[in-house]
């Protein structure tokens, strides 16, 4: 089948290697030119396991193409997937230029009938001003018999750090179509291109196109819910003399709460759930209604980044001139280098702020944090010259006063215990993820706080 992805970020870059590599014949289309550019000479814009070998393999088959070229996008495939961003306008509700942008073109190349998939997260009732946009430059151009089109909604479910096995494994498939003819047309079409990941078994949720977009949204809302539960408990937890990971086997291990997505720690980032949590409030208030839990959630997440500061300056007090402080992970998860809404840019804004010196490491993402902290410190860039970044984990940490562990890496899972006490300054760690036991870590002469752990 041919397939046009408009938007070659995350989600669109891993779906189009990812639908190429079934033998579909896939032409990504981004308005950023270096993005393309780099993408045609060889290069990878994100890092992600696996994405490179995909996308090696199918521009050497000749099913994977990438352009600028709107019109030439267009003509290229009746199914036109929709994979742009969707960032948080000022008021938190999802912006939907690009989306709009994207329906656009669509409307004003399209020369034969279209599906047009809305693959990006957008709130209830965007597939509607989809239609309305694309039928706006149709009737411009078309004073009768026009091509007709039909809006899916597709939302992506992937994990970024696992964005190729979900994609190609996914847990579900869910299709939001219009009941008419034109919308079961879609439904026949998509079921066919998404057919061999059904193989095992049907994965597929057909439901109308609202509900579709609602389930995305709250399936990033129960998620970020239950880490907003977990990191007000684990608070808790260090006031009354608990170990939040026990609580967290306790609990977990009652089928009905399960054990995914119920660790303590700094905070969630990303690019998703904290403008999913903020967009899904704004549809709320825009209905008249206050969503209280999400706004709980999200106000125990902005205040949860700032948990990892807040021990250190118990620790070493609010001046941190003359202090050095080792991070260990930069990015928002491991196994990717995005920075977007990152807990560790609170982390490293707050220390500079405090005179700290900071020497960071990050398996990937040094590039990618250099650019965002650049921007973070726009109003005090002479901040920048306090931070330097590490090839080596163990680099980072000579002569520190602390090492803070802000994103789980398994690199840093099991380091030389006794290499790393002997290169720091003072042995203290500040555990953002929970990845030592505290007794291990005292036996080993460390001073050791985790998170909800009972370990100031
Ligand atoms: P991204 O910012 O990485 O990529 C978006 C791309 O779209 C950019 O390269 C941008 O240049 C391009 N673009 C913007 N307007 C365009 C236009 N008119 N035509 C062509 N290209 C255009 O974003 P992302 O992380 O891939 O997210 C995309 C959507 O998917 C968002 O709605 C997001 O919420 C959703 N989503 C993201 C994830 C994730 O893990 N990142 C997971 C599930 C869903």
């Amino acid at each position: 089948m041919n397939i046009t992805i408009i938007g070659t970020g995350y989600v669109g870059l891993v779906a189009g290697a990812c639908l190429a590599d079934l033998g579909n014949h896939v032409f990504c289309l981004d308005i950023d030119q270096s993005k393309i550019d780099l993408l045609n000479a060889g290069g990878v814009p994100i890092y992600e396991p696996g994405l490179k070998e995909v996308i090696e393999r199918n521009i050497d088959a000749g099913r994977l193409t990438f352009s600028t070229n709107v019109a030439a996008s267009v003509a290229h495939a009746s199914v036109q997937f929709i994979a742009v961003g969707t960032p948080p306008d000022e008021d938190g509700s999802a912006d939907l230029q690009y989306v709009l942008a994207a329906a656009r073109n669509v409307g004003r190349h399209m020369t034969d009938n279209k599906v047009v998939v809305d693959k990006s997260t957008v709130p209830v009732g965007t597939a509607d001003k989809v239609s309305a946009a694309i039928q706006a430059e149709l009737n411009a151009r078309f004073a009768s018999a026009s091509p007709t089109f039909s809006v899916v909604s597709n939302p992506e479910f992937l994990k970024e750090g696992a964005a190729v096995e979900d994609f190609t494994r996914p847990d579900r498939i869910v299709l939001g179509v219009a009941a008419d003819a034109a919308g079961q047309q879609a439904l026949a079409i998509l079921r066919q291109l998404y057919a061999p990941f059904n193989r095992n078994h049907e994965r597929t949720r057909v439901m109308d196109v609202k509900s579709a977009e609602f389930t995305k949204y709250a399936a990033n809302a129960m998620l970020a819910t239950r880490i907003s539960f977990m990191n007000e408990l684990a608070n808790l937890a260090d006031q009354v003399g608990a170990d939040i990971e026990l609580v967290r086997q306790g609990i977990g291990s009652d089928p009905r709460i399960g054990y995914s997505f119920l660790y303590a720690g700094t905070g969630y980032g990303g690019s998703c759930f904290p403008k999913d949590v903020q967009a899904l409030i704004r549809t709320g208030r825009e209905h008249g209604q206050t969503l209280r839990m999400l706004e709980a959630v999200e106000a125990v997440n902005h205040d949860q980044k700032s948990v990892l500061v807040n021990k250190v300056f118990a620790r070493f007090g609010r001046d941190l001139s003359g202090k050095t402080f080792a991070l260990w992970g930069l990015a928002f998860k491991p196994n990717t280098d995005d920075m977007r809404d990152a807990p560790s840019r609170v982390v490293i804004g707050a220390l500079l702020r405090a005179g700290a010196r900071i020497v960071a490491h990050d398996p990937v993402a040094e590039h990618e944090a250099q650019r965002v902290v650049a921007l973070d410190l726009a109003d005090a860039p002479a901040l920048l010259e306090r931070i330097e970044f590490a090839a080596k984990p163990m680099q980072a940490v000579q002569g520190a006063d602390a090492l803070i562990i802000v994103t789980e890496w398994k690199a840093y899972r099991s380091p030389n215990l006794a290499a790393l006490k002997a290169a720091m300054k003072t042995p203290v760690v500040i555990d953002g993820r929970n990845l030592f036991e505290p007794d291990f870590m005292a036996a080993a002469g460390f001073q050791y706080a985790g998170i909800g752990r009972n370990t100031h």
